[in-house]
């Protein structure tokens, strides 16, 4: 009986050193003053805030958003009603907002316009980019891990314009990138393994073959930078009730490069992107620049929501993020390693920051009860059937002391539920 009083006196003394190293952690972080701009709870005399590592599905509110999203509501809507498309904005608001999500994800401004579901503007891009790609070119290729959504709507899109899917892992672009390829479409992060995939150099590949890059973003955009601009990207895509905490079913947002932007062509040209929408001509006629990506009228009080929540990103640089975002996940893989041996949990998502999102992914054989005990215990992540434990970091509100007790209870949980089979 030694030895297991031994391995206890161990990792008690481990644990000790790891809650300091989190306060030392938490001290030294410079983003740590913008925890206080979310409504996460917990505040003084209250109960405990718990701790939340879901943001990669769900960002947390961002405290100031009801106000803001009230006068929207009683004063904009209630009060000036029809006047508030031109004197609250709300006409312009899908590239204003875009304009605003541009240097986030490293695009100028111009490029942007925010609307629909990310699952529509997947579609919007896939279409437009096999018009945009030279005749004869019949194959897309998709990642084969994609988040379903991208896949399902890549295959319609394939089967509307005459072209066929070719799935595969992402890191095989370059050597599977021919002059039949048309575009590829690429998650930049996967959201079950948390693996972020070489944009530059995907995207430098297909360029060199031809084709176009199409990049979804849902996973990065508010995580780490981009550098849409830097890496010549030609369409993208991206939601922003994730890393950009616009709330649930919040707008998403189509990326279309300056250099492509006179050859968009729409496969959804409702009115909103007709040249002059208040003509109300039969002919269709596009608009020039982002606008050109609209469909139809607007989800004004998502958007506006989103646009507030926005803020919390004024004054903050996404180096500063993205080097925060590496150091919670890396916390978190040691306090991991340290509290719960015995490889019961295995990290899916790569050591190599090269290749690491802003998520863990663990894999667990106990995952749905692990999971769901987790959460009663104040640490929400998600689980991604049938055995991935997930967790989301987003720098702006998750601390280290926060990734200390993540572990902690994941361990402690373990300890409770007994392995599948014994
Ligand atoms: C979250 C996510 C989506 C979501 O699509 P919606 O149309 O907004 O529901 C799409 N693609 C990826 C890669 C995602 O992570």
């Amino acid at each position: 009986m030694s030895e297991p009083t031994t391995a206890t006196a161990a990792t008690s003394a481990s644990a000790a050193d790891l809650a300091a190293r989190a306060r030392a952690l938490d001290a030294a972080d410079e983003l740590g003053k913008h925890r206080e701009k979310f409504a996460l709870g917990g505040g003084s005399g209250q109960e405990d805030a718990g701790v939340y590592l879901d943001g990669n599905s769900l960002g947390a509110l961002p405290a100031h958003v009801p106000a803001r999203l009230a006068d929207v509501v009683a004063r904009q809507w209630g009060e000036l009603r029809i006047r508030s498309w031109d004197e609250s904005g709300w006409w312009t608001a899908p590239e204003r907002i875009g304009d605003r999500i541009a240097p986030l994800v490293g695009a100028a401004e111009g490029q942007i316009v925010v609307g629909d579901s990310t699952s529509v503007n997947v579609f919007k891009a896939v279409v437009a980019a096999t018009r945009l790609a030279d005749g004869g070119r019949d194959e897309i290729l998709v990642d084969a891990t994609t988040f379903p959504t991208d896949g399902y709507i890549a295959e319609s899109a394939a089967r509307l314009t005459g072209h066929r899917i070719v799935p595969l892992d992402p890191a095989g672009i370059p050597g599977a990138v021919t002059d039949r390829t048309a575009l590829a479409l690429v998650n930049h992060v996967d959201y079950r393994s948390g693996r972020l995939q070489d944009l530059p150099g995907i995207t430098a590949a297909l360029h060199e073959a031809g084709a176009l890059a199409v990049w979804d973003l849902c996973h990065s955009a508010g995580a780490l930078p981009v550098g849409l601009d830097a890496h010549g990207v030609d369409l993208a895509v991206g939601c922003t009730y994730k890393y950009l905490n616009g709330g649930p079913g919040a707008p998403a947002y189509l990326y279309v490069a300056e250099r492509h932007q006179d050859r968009f062509d729409s496969p959804l040209p409702g009115w909103n992107s007709h040249a002059d929408p208040f003509g109300m001509t039969p002919g269709y006629r596009a608009a020039d620049g982002a606008a050109r990506g609209r469909v139809g009228t607007p989800d004004i009080l998502s958007m506006l929501a989103l646009e507030a929540a926005l803020d919390v990103w004024d004054g903050v640089r996404i180096e500063d993020v993205r080097a925060k975002s590496l150091a919670l996940t890396d916390f978190f893989l040691e306090c991991v390693r340290v509290y719960a041996p015995g490889g019961r949990v295995t990290a899916v998502t790569p050591e190599a920051h090269a290749e690491r999102g802003s998520q863990v992914a663990l894999r667990c054989a106990e995952a749905p009860a692990v999971m769901a005990e987790l959460i009663r215990r104040g640490v929400v992540g998600d689980l991604r059937r049938p055995d991935i434990l997930r967790f989301g970091f987003t720098p702006l509100y998750v601390g280290f002391a926060d990734v200390e007790r993540a572990a902690r209870t994941l361990a402690d949980v373990l300890a409770d539920i007994p392995p599948a089979g014994a």
